[in-house]
């Protein structure tokens, strides 16, 4: 078993992360959301609850190492369950955020990032393979593509390096 050192707290993570997601301290750890969530029914590691006493510990160095905010669908089912009002769905993007802000994010999304400013798409479209297949080809139309990169231009992705 997992052990965990209380030594380690970030005071004023519970804080920052209820400013942004919402209401958290409530949480009793009851299990609604994931006995509802269709990530978790489906058999990947979704450790709701788990996560959330985390945040309430503000055990900043676990709460940074979780992946499992990255995979919800936001399908909202947990939001209409929890009996204390906590909206775990928001709870997990304020910590997508909380994490991209110290980069600890998965390295995947820079990729996904990195491909949509180079060819408007999550993935590059394999224009090759779709010719071999009698399939037409997918490009986006020049004018719009210029629009995603100024856009993205504008952000923090330059500063950041990941464009
Ligand atoms: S919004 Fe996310 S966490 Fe909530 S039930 Fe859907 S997939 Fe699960
Ligand atoms: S349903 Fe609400 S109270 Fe229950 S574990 Fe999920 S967030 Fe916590």
């Amino acid at each position: 078993m997992r052990t965990l050192n209380l030594d380690m707290k970030n005071p004023g993570l519970k804080e920052e992360i209820e400013k942004d997601g919402g209401y958290i301290t409530g949480c009793i750890q009851c299990g609604a959301c994931m006995s509802i969530c269709p990530v978790a029914i489906s058999g990947f590691e979704f450790p709701n609850k788990r996560l959330f006493k985390l945040i309430i510990l503000e055990l900043e160095k676990e709460v940074l190492e979780h992946r499992s905010p990255w995979i919800c669908i936001s399908c909202q089912r947990c939001v209409h369950v929890c009996p204390r009002n906590v909206n775990p769905h928001s709870i997990y993007f304020a910590l997508r955020r909380y994490q991209s802000k110290q980069f600890k994010h998965p390295r995947i999304f820079e990729d996904i990032v990195r491909s949509i400013y180079q060819y408007g798409y999550v993935i590059e479209p394999e224009n090759s393979k779709r010719r071999e297949l009698n399939l037409p080809e997918i490009k986006l139309d020049e004018e719009e593509l210029d629009e995603i990169r100024m856009l993205m231009e504008d952000s923090r992705l330059r500063i950041l390096g990941i464009i």
